[in-house]
């Protein structure tokens, strides 16, 4: 797993022609496995975490529960605490909170009976179980991931490589850095303006004021008042409030936000440490990602998989086989290389890559 400065990062791709059958894909995945892992990734008893996402509702693209159960027995047979990780989403919807995410992810065939394993929603309930690791980046001194991120011994991502309107490439990193955030990571990486009070919606509980760990909101006349001079913009308000009467600004700029991104992906590695492992499916490759709750065409003809201990070196291999104007044409105003440029700054990996055919 670890490589001098001199050595590319080795990456393994599994070319698929037949994607009709999900046994044929689940095979491919256990090889492709097989040759990437080594010896000591999981040892015994240890906690260990497939992260994915199961979709919105509506979506086809997501990585289906068939595809992963080869994978899911071998890793097994290394520690009987083997779970699904995932996080709530920022934005409204019923994977917001984890009853509503466990929901989706049944509909979409993900459950304990179906897949052998059981599925944690790793920032809670609704989304606050959070815990800060110090990074020392350039957007963030430290980073707000899902508490059970930073519990985990090992992950092995597991990601649909799609286009996306903000980060223009959406994959390992995205998976790591935003899909192991808890939703005030998500809103920090989002939005560059502080939360705002829709009044009308208010109905003057108190929550959002007795979580706020900076005294920035009193509640006047039944009504919640957000102090902005004190504001330090944690999002924990946003979290807290079930009126959906604070309002966040997905404001954020394309490059900016990439590069928060890759930060919270530098996090999840400081918590982790080496054991993360990746797998990016270059399937069904559609212009916004699997957020989306409809089915899109796909860019591309559908590839295979590639799989590597190094997120920037699997993202950018993945970007170098797809064509990276695929997604330039999606998306003009955003160039995906910012994210693998960034992210090698920040010494998270490396864009330079051994391509290993498996
Ligand atoms: S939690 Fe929401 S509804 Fe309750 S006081 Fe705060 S803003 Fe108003
Ligand atoms: S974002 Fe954080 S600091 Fe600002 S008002 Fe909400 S809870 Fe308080």
């Amino acid at each position: 797993m670890q490589k001098t400065s001199t050595e590319k990062s080795k990456v393994y791709f599994k070319r698929i022609s037949d994607w009709t059958s999900v046994e044929t894909i689940s095979e491919a995945l256990t090889s492709l496995w097989q040759r990437m892992e080594t010896e000591d990734f999981i040892k015994k008893g240890e906690f260990a975490a497939i992260k994915l996402t199961f979709g919105e509702e509506g979506t086809s693209g997501y990585i289906k529960a068939g595809w992963i159960l080869k994978l899911v027995e071998a890793l097994k047979q290394k520690t009987e605490n083997l779970y699904i990780l995932e996080t709530n989403t920022l934005y409204r919807e019923k994977r917001s909170n984890a009853v509503g995410h466990l929901h989706v992810a049944h509909s979409h065939g993900y459950d304990i009976q179906t897949v052998g394993i059981p599925i944690i929603i790793g920032d809670g309930l609704h989304g606050r179980d959070s815990q800060n690791v110090q990074i020392r980046g350039e957007h963030f001194e430290g980073v707000k991931l899902a508490k059970a991120v930073c519990e985990t011994d090992a992950i092995i991502s597991l990601s649909h490589v799609t286009g996306h309107m903000q980060t223009g490439f959406a994959a390992s990193l995205k998976n790591l850095g935003m899909g192991c955030a808890a939703r005030a990571g998500k809103l920090m990486q989002h939005s560059k303006t502080l939360p705002e009070v829709t009044v009308e919606k208010c109905v003057g509980c108190g929550e959002c004021m007795k979580i706020c760990p900076a005294n920035a909101i009193g509640i006047k006349k039944k009504k919640a008042i957000l102090v902005k001079e004190r504001c330090i913009g944690c999002g924990e308000c946003t979290v807290v409030c079930r009126a959906d009467a604070i309002q966040i600004k997905y404001d954020e700029n394309v490059v900016k936000m990439q590069q928060k991104m890759v930060e919270y992906a530098l996090g999840v590695k400081r918590a982790v440490g080496s054991r993360i492992a990746c797998v990016n499916f270059l399937c069904n490759v559609t212009k916004n990602c699997d957020c989306m709750s409809k089915a899109e065409t796909p860019l591309v003809p559908d590839v295979g998989m590639i799989g590597g201990f190094d997120p920037v070196a699997v993202d950018k291999a993945s970007l170098d086989i797809i064509g990276v104007d695929t997604f330039k044409k999606a998306f003009p105003e955003v160039d995906p290389l910012t994210q693998i440029q960034h992210a090698e700054k920040i010494k998270l990996g490396s864009g330079q890559y051994e391509l290993i055919e498996v």
